[in-house]
């Protein structure tokens, strides 16, 4: 587990400034939410916490280390991608070893941790399918499960159940949550759901237009909101 610190991180693209002066701390195992509408930035901030962008300004710790320079491999974390990310080809137990494969690591030593990720997740029975011959809700835990493997210091997810049905969304919701809370992962969620926010965050940013409006518990920001973006994003009907 590591804590994230973000101070005045700026990003551009060309001339035009997607965010702006970001300053978020988020703490050793904690779970935050970023939230904001579609084109707010939250992909781009994600992002340069997991170094697939750079850093136009300011600075990106991570566990007390400054990683503004550090590529995506040394930073020792996991990003959740959608389910649909999954390898055709590959079986649920090839998709969840590939990266610690990439990594040479010994093949008893990726079976091992390919079993423990799965009976976390109740995919043992199904290590031998392919994805294809899963539901959504499986394929889902198949890419969590690629993420627990490797037992990172921090886990980033970019709208993780974004392309589910509305009634897997909501379990999908629970089932991340128990996993959070067993495995005590320093978390950051991407999502424009703001019920998704309000019911799963230990805190939620609320971004919009590349600048924080807020930072707080849910119950914060419902109470108080900082100003009407906020009261109006977090009390309009999901
Ligand atoms: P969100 O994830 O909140 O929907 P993004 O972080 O994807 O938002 O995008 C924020 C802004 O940055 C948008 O205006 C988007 O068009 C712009 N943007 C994102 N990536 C790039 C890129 N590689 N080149 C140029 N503009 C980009
Ligand atoms: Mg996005």
């Amino acid at each position: 587990m590591a804590n994230i610190k973000l101070e005045n991180v700026q990003k551009s693209f060309g001339d035009e400034t997607v965010i702006h002066d970001v300053n978020i701390d988020i703490r050793d195992g904690e779970f935050v939410i970023l939230v904001g509408p579609s084109g707010c930035g939250k992909s781009t901030l994600l992002r340069m916490i997991a170094g697939l962008e750079s850093v136009s300004g300011g600075e990106v710790q991570i566990g007390g280390t400054v990683v503004n320079d550090m590529p995506p491999k040394a930073r020792d974390i996991a990003m959740v991608f959608q389910s649909y990310a999954l390898y055709p080809h590959m079986t649920v137990a090839e998709n969840m070893g590939f990266s610690l494969k990439l990594s040479k690591v010994d093949k008893a030593v990726i079976e091992e941790k390919v079993n423990n990720a799965a009976a976390i997740l109740n995919l043992g029975p199904l290590l031998k399918r392919h994805p294809r011959e899963l539901s959504g809700g499986q394929r889902q835990r198949v890419a969590m499960g690629r993420a627990i493997v490797r037992d990172p210091q921090v886990f980033l997810f970019d709208e993780p159940l974004s392309n589910l049905d509305a009634k897997l969304r909501v379990s999908m919701r629970t089932e991340i949550k128990e996993l959070h809370q067993r495995l005590k992962t320093t978390t950051v969620y991407v999502t424009h759901d703001q019920i998704e926010a309000m019911t799963m965050a230990d805190r939620i940013v609320v971004l919009h237009q590349g600048y924080v409006q807020q930072m707080g518990t849910p119950l914060e920001l419902y109470d108080h909101p900082a100003n009407l973006f906020v009261a109006s994003f977090i009390g309009s009907p999901g």
